[in-house]
């Protein structure tokens, strides 16, 4: 069994971005030579998440605009030291990580599935960890 690790910068543009980073994860896979296994990806922030989903784009701004309206700025406790509880918030109910099976060297995703990176606090530099682990 081999492990390929990798970090990978994603810089976002806008506060609340959502961008489709399936072809760089791809690319990772194929770099790592790992034909048979799992992906596992990693955002390192408490206000990003990492979704599954079709990149279509009015969802895309259906997605942004519900966090907007549900995770609304309020008078929270953490926006007296810093600005972005609804962000923090936000990022509580959705994911961290993904794992994704890898066949023959390919992600195992759905026709219509693609790898999302959703800035909740942009923006920013980000930092992706990525595991690809299995046989070669
Ligand atoms: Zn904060």
């Amino acid at each position: 069994m081999k492990i390929f690790t990798k970090q990978v910068e994603v810089k976002t543009g806008e506060r609340v971005e959502l961008r489709d980073i399936t072809s760089e994860v791809q690319s990772l896979v194929e770099e790592s030579k790992i034909t048979e296994g799992i992906a596992f990806i990693h955002t390192l922030h408490t206000t990003v998440t990492l979704i599954i989903n079709e990149n279509e784009s009015g969802l895309l701004k259906d997605i942004k605009r519900w966090i907007q309206e549900t995770f609304t700025r309020k008078d929270y406790n953490h926006d007296k030291i810093d600005t972005n509880a609804a962000a923090h918030i936000a990022a509580s109910f959705a994911k961290n990580s993904l794992t994704i099976p890898v066949e023959n060297g390919k992600l195992a995703l759905g026709t219509w599935q693609r790898i999302l990176h959703l800035e909740l606090d942009g923006p920013r530099t980000r930092r992706i960890i990525m595991q690809v682990i299995g046989t070669p």
